[in-house]
């Protein structure tokens, strides 16, 4: 691997992978992933960080994380927290600090993670909501009114998982019951009055800050190349809210899903979509891109 003279970092590209979870490397119905594991391995083997980049929270994506041995950073609730996992991380960004304990993990004792919060507290985002609901008059419900038994029918996760969802920090997740009534710029205009914004992911509305995946994922970045030198990134997704991190990434993969998007392709030429949905989709994506480098380097 060269260095460069100037700074002393390496000059060859260090890849980086930011990837959406459900729909995405995981299974949109099932939760599983084990399409995608060849494509996890080879990213092991070769030190490549997959990044989650996620509407879940920090308590689901850790859980997520370790089940898959991946110790890398992840991106929490739409770009509301990047957290890094303290067993990793000795000396994290200076914005990261160690991030407060969340209920039912006294047992990970030291094992708890840096965080650097991007996102609004979510105490204001429940005021929101609740700003949204007295000036439209609409039917809303978020995560915050619902119990696990409500969430857990929703997303068909398991009473845990759904536990786990409910622990959230920077993002609330709502439907709109009354659907007929939706309008998306008004729903878009009284959250901007607010200084919020709406976006839409795979199963849910999702109110939030003025953060997204896309803002995240570019000071992750920036943090690396501080190390790598050159990064180069992979991002990956199948909802709106991934939009902004494809707009970003130097290889963009649209992971195939029920939903059409239309004229994507004029707006990130270099996008590929995927001929499979979820993890099978995910899978060879990166085998193809991350491949594709070995085979570059070969014929160099
Ligand atoms: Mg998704």
């Amino acid at each position: 691997m060269g260095v460069s003279p100037i700074s002393g970092v390496p000059d060859t590209p260090f890849f980086m992978i930011f990837t959406d979870l459900d729909g995405t490397l995981m299974d949109y119905a099932t939760y599983g992933w084990k399409e995608a594991i060849p494509a996890l391995d080879m990213c092991k083997k070769h030190e490549v960080p997959v990044v989650f980049a996620s509407s879940k929270t920090r308590a689901e994506m850790d859980l997520l994380r370790r089940r898959m041995s991946l110790s890398d950073p992840f991106i929490s609730e739409n770009g509301g927290g990047i957290f890094f996992p303290r067993e990793t991380f000795k000396a994290p960004p200076p914005q990261a600090i160690a991030a407060p304990a969340q209920e039912g993990q006294k047992a990970q004792r030291g094992k708890g993670h840096w965080q650097w919060s991007l996102g609004l507290p979510y105490a204001d985002l429940i005021k929101g909501l609740q700003g949204l609901r007295d000036e439209l008059g609409w039917h809303i419900r978020g995560f915050s009114d619902m119990g696990i038994e409500e969430i857990s029918c929703l997303t068909g996760l398991d009473k845990e998982s759904a536990r786990l969802a409910t622990m959230r920090e920077f993002d609330e997740p709502f439907v709109i019951l009354d659907q007929q009534k939706t309008d998306k710029d008004a729903l878009s205009e009284a959250a901007a009055k607010r200084g919020l914004r709406v976006i839409s992911g795979g199963r849910f509305y999702h109110l939030k800050g003025k953060n997204d995946k896309g803002e995240a994922m570019e000071k992750l970045i920036s943090w690396y190349r501080g190390f790598h030198g050159n990064i180069l990134s992979i991002g990956l997704g199948d909802s709106p809210n991934d939009f902004p991190m494809l707009e970003r990434a130097d290889f963009p993969v649209l992971v195939r899903s029920r939903q059409e998007f239309p004229g994507m392709k004029e707006k990130i030429p270099r996008l590929r979509i995927t001929r499979d949905m979820g993890p099978e989709g995910w899978n060879s994506a990166v085998l193809e891109i991350l491949g594709g480098r070995d085979e570059e380097r070969s014929n160099d």
